[in-house]
């Protein structure tokens, strides 16, 4: 399967800034430079000028023996994953769901693709900005959207736009002002709820039920829901098998542990509900190829020992993001091939990110594992 991560920046969009961006094209001008000064005092640098510059402009550019530093993009959580039988499915519809889209929109020409499968996470506004501006809800032909997620996800798409119930209210134009009559995409939701909660008497949905604890199966790949913990708001994470390889999606997950400060402000059940959240995390990603995981924070900015950029220190616990440090901790048995670490603060500078990336590369070094930092664009095959 290939894998796609389209957006990997946490709870809003968030770009270099025009600063960073000037700061790095003066870095390639001085390193042009620095490049041409060390030859033009010699015959045989002269010569290499020569001959480099009689090539065109554009091919020149790209073989300067210069690290451009890794770009990691500013997008809301979404990843699209394509089986080898053709398959899309797309993993939460964040800001990253545009540039998702207009791939998807390509391969709908080329192939004739109508059909993808879209889970969604949580209900949270990072993790479905996306959707109202994703060209496969206006496509014609238009495409059949299967929607799975927990009741407070398709609810919330349901109250936006109508998905499923067709039926509009003044919360439908809170966010913005397109509605399901706007779409030619058709959608059918799937609840996903868990075993116990199948007897409650929640008021039904205009959509189908499916108990949480059976893989939906698309083709030969298995989608295994599970849920993580973001405090009070009901999030689900995913195990993609496919071909004998296997890819956790995890966001949007806290680890709370006995000895967090400030325990005592949350709910009496949250450090059970994370606790066991956490062991379930580790059991799914027993042997995963790839994983991918919240580490919004780093451990003292989680505190509120430390701010982030030039952002306050204050105590970030039971906001239900993880921390790089648990990621660690997590992946050190080393039963987990690949992971990647995501859902960027949008206050961290690409400065800060290529610091972090750096240390992680440390971190890897040496081990038969990698953990590394998710970047938007960024392609994996497995
Ligand atoms: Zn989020
Ligand atoms: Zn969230």
């Amino acid at each position: 399967m290939r894998i796609t991560f389209w957006g990997t920046r946490g709870s809003c969009p968030s770009f270099p800034s025009p600063g960073e961006v000037r700061a790095y094209a003066e870095n390639v001008s001085a390193a042009t430079i620095a490049y041409v000064q060390e030859r033009i005092h010699s015959e045989p640098g002269l010569a290499e000028l020569r001959e480099l510059f009689q090539r065109p402009s554009r091919e020149v550019a790209t073989e300067l023996p210069f690290d451009h530093p890794p770009g990691f993009g500013g997008e809301t959580t979404c990843v699209g994953v394509e089986t080898s039988e053709g398959h899309t499915i797309i993993l939460d519809c964040g800001s990253g769901l545009r540039a998702c889209s207009a791939e998807i929109l390509r391969q709908h020409r080329e192939s004739n693709l109508d059909r993808v499968s879209l889970f969604g996470s949580h209900s949270h506004l990072d993790h479905r900005n996306g959707l109202s501006f994703a060209g496969l809800c206006y496509a014609d032909p238009p495409f059949e959207i299967q929607v799975f997620g927990g009741s407070e996800f398709l609810s919330m798409l349901d109250s936006r736009f109508g998905l499923f119930s067709h039926t509009t209210t003044a919360a439908t134009y809170e966010d913005d002002p397109v509605d399901y009559a706007a779409m030619t995409a058709s959608f059918h939701g799937i609840e996903l709820r868990a075993q116990s909660e199948q007897q409650e008497l929640k008021p039904a949905g205009p959509w189908e039920v499916r108990n949480l604890a059976e893989p939906v199966v698309i083709g030969s790949t298995t989608v295994s829901p599970f849920r993580s913990y973001h405090g009070s708001t009901e999030c689900l994470g995913y195990r993609i098998e496919h071909g004998g390889k296997v890819f956790v999606f995890s966001t949007d997950h806290e680890k709370l542990s006995p000895g967090t400060p400030g325990l005592a402000g949350l709910d009496r059940d949250a450090l059970d509900k994370s606790v066991r959240a956490d062991q379930e995390l580790v059991e799914v990603c027993r042997g995963a190829d790839l994983a991918y995981f919240d580490g919004q924070y780093l451990r003292a900015e989680y505190l509120g020992q430390q701010g982030i950029g030039a952002g306050p220190a204050i105590p970030r616990v039971g906001w239900g993001h993880g921390c790089v440090e648990d990621i660690l901790d997590r992946v050190s048995p080393g039963e987990i091939k690949h992971a990647l670490i995501g859902h960027h603060d949008p206050e961290r500078s690409w400065l800060a990110l290529m610091e972090i990336a750096g240390r992680l590369e440390e971190f890897s070094t040496g081990r038969d594992y990698e953990v590394e930092l998710a970047r938007d664009g960024q392609v994996i095959d497995l």
